[in-house]
């Protein structure tokens, strides 16, 4: 059923804590339940557009009304990409929630991470006219799985282009702090607003519907970020302003310790 059970609990001695003990469990399982639930028919949801997308493209094809031309199978390719995204940042969930998001650390070079982030998404800032360029001084070590922290760049680097309007800019950084190193994604885009902001590493969530909708993000990249970012002891913050930009900053722990 929908409701969750309860056991009526009064006085404060061990029968009555294990009934409140009880009680807060069956209420977590409902609440997570709803959650699963929810999720489900987002899923549903996010699946369809491209499904219905590609579907519409074929049956235009089919009937004759457009030729099956190569900027056809483009547009093909491009939804069924959208799917297949869809599909591995949904298994990369699934993975996260049984805790078995393995990572594969080594030593490596965030600065290096960085340039190899910055190079592969220079054709689509150019696409979008916005401006993407690294910040890096000097060599940072630290433990982490190198795909991962790309992965999870990646997502902030992508987001950050899609958010910012041409003649823009993005910048990658990473820099030596307290304990460990920050890695941040920098733009002069759309921004997001207050009231949105803590709800913005949620599953799904978009802080603007019309407007994210169109620029085709399934809204799971900044939680599997999150997730990435903690699965490396580490966390994600963000500060932004609505209409002036947004930093997303990635702490990663694991700094040698400077000698004075
Ligand atoms: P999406 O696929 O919709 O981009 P994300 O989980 O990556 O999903 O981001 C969640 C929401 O946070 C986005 O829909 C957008 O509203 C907001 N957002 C994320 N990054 C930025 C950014 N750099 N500038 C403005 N808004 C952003």
């Amino acid at each position: 059923g929908d409701h969750a059970a309860r056991v009526p609990v009064s006085g404060k001695d061990e029968v009555a804590r294990l009934g409140h003990a009880f009680n807060d469990m069956a209420e977590s399982i409902q609440r997570h339940d709803f959650q699963r639930k929810a999720m489900v028919s987002d899923v549903a949801h996010e699946l369809r557009t491209p499904l219905a997308n590609i579907k519409g493209y074929l049956v235009a094809s089919e009937d004759g009304v457009v030729p099956l031309d190569q900027s056809l199978v483009t547009s093909l390719l491009e939804e069924t990409g959208l799917l297949e995204h869809l599909v591995a940042d949904l298994q990369d969930l699934a993975l996260a929630d049984a805790g078995m998001l393995r990572l594969h650390p080594a030593s490596r070079d965030l600065s290096e991470v960085v340039q190899q982030v910055v190079s592969a998404h220079g054709p689509a800032a150019e696409t979008a006219g916005v401006s993407l360029t690294a910040s890096v001084a000097g060599p940072c070590l630290a433990m982490v799985d190198s795909a991962r922290i790309r992965q999870a760049l990646g997502n902030l680097v992508s987001n950050a282009i899609r958010y910012t309007p041409p003649g823009g800019q993005v910048i990658v950084g990473v820099r030596q702090v307290d304990g460990g190193y920050n890695l941040t994604v920098t733009d002069n885009g759309a921004g997001i607003a207050a009231d949105h902001l803590p709800h913005v590493f949620d599953r799904f969530y978009r802080a603007e519907h019309s407007r994210s909708r169109t620029t085709g993000g399934s809204g799971l990249g900044l939680a599997i970020t999150k997730h990435l970012a903690e699965a490396h002891g580490g966390r994600i913050t963000v500060t932004s302003r609505l209409g002036s930009g947004s930093t997303f900053t990635i702490w990663i722990p694991g700094a040698a310790k400077l000698s004075p």
